[in-house]
């Protein structure tokens, strides 16, 4: 008799370079995974017959200023010297989860992991316009952020398609924030999630404003409305909370055990009002908690 897929010993295999895991993950099909910090797949009721780990190819693991390997975890990321231009990522990876969890969860399996609407990096590399390159049995090739995740996300997803790195430009005078709200002090999922990025010119006024909330719909998205909401202005208080007001007239709220989709909505306005205020924090004096 077959054991019960919740009780079957999984079975994994390390691949040793990209070119390995993608031929293995297309010759094992719908029946395989990439196994990266394995905190979203240890909880799966529906395991796949063969994992390929991802944890010894050394070109997943690289970090640089505008550049980050899918194997970057977020704790790696919340200690990352980011320039203010990226510092939604960095907030993003920082309030996420819990130690523990930080240290294990990486960016690759945050931006893969399907259903999960409340992965933080993902409107943050949204609001950052992060480009990914994705490794697939046809070669690699680069692409925005949103189409990956539309492609990964979708019916048709490739079983094959490795996820190799994400990258965002920080040029001068651009800076970003991001905010969370969880109401039971840590470790927990967002409620609502917001990031925020913009061009700022000499007077602080913003533009080429990118706006994403992660949590309430099924999954994160920009949100032109409140983009519009901040731009031409200086993100102070007030136009942030319009913007959050903007957003909560467009949205389409889940109800879940965390929270009504009502609550989502009336709590929007405040956590915009936190993402602009990151957006000018000193990362010197914040602690990670
Ligand atoms: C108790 C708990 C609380 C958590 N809270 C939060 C939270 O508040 N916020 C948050 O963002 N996260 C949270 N997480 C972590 C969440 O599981 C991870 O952020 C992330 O989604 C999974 O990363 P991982 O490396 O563990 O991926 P895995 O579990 O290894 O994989 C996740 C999915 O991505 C696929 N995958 C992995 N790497 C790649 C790749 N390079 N290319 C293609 N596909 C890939 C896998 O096949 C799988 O389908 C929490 C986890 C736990 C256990």
């Amino acid at each position: 008799m077959t054991a019960p897929a919740l009780l079957a010993r999984p079975r994994v295999e390390v691949a040793r370079s990209v070119d390995e895991a993608v031929g293995r993950l297309a010759e094992l099909g719908p029946d395989g995974a990439p196994l990266a910090g394995g905190t979203w797949l240890m909880r799966s009721a529906t395991p796949p017959g063969m994992f390929v780990a991802l944890h010894r190819i050394p070109e997943l693991r690289g970090v640089t200023t505008g550049t980050w390997g899918a194997m970057t975890t977020h704790t790696e990321l919340a200690a990352a010297p980011l320039p203010p231009a990226l510092r939604a990522l960095r907030t993003a990876a920082r309030t996420s989860a819990f130690p523990q969890v930080r240290n294990m969860a990486t960016l690759g399996g945050n931006l893969a992991a399907r259903g999960f609407a409340e992965a933080d990096l993902v409107p943050a590399l949204l609001a950052l316009d992060a480009t990914v390159e994705v490794a697939t049995a046809a070669g690699r090739h680069r692409i925005g952020v949103g189409d990956y995740l539309r492609a990964a996300h979708g019916d048709t997803a490739d079983p094959a398609a490795l996820l190799v790195s994400a990258s965002a430009s920080a040029p001068a005078g651009r800076r970003s924030g991001y905010a969370r709200l969880i109401v039971r002090g840590g470790g927990e999922y967002a409620l609502v999630s917001v990031a925020i990025s913009a061009d700022l010119d000499g007077t602080g006024v913003a533009s080429a404003v990118r706006v994403a909330v992660g949590s309430v719909e099924a999954r994160a998205r920009r949100c032109p409305e409140a983009e519009a909401a901040l731009a031409g202005t200086t993100l102070d208080e007030a136009a942030a909370r319009a913007a959050g007001q903007a957003a909560a007239a467009v949205l389409t709220p889940r109800d879940d055990l965390l929270a009504p989709g009502w609550y989502r909505l009336a709590v929007m306005p405040a956590v915009f009002v936190r993402a602009a205020a990151d957006c000018f924090a000193d990362s010197v004096t914040e602690e990670v908690r």
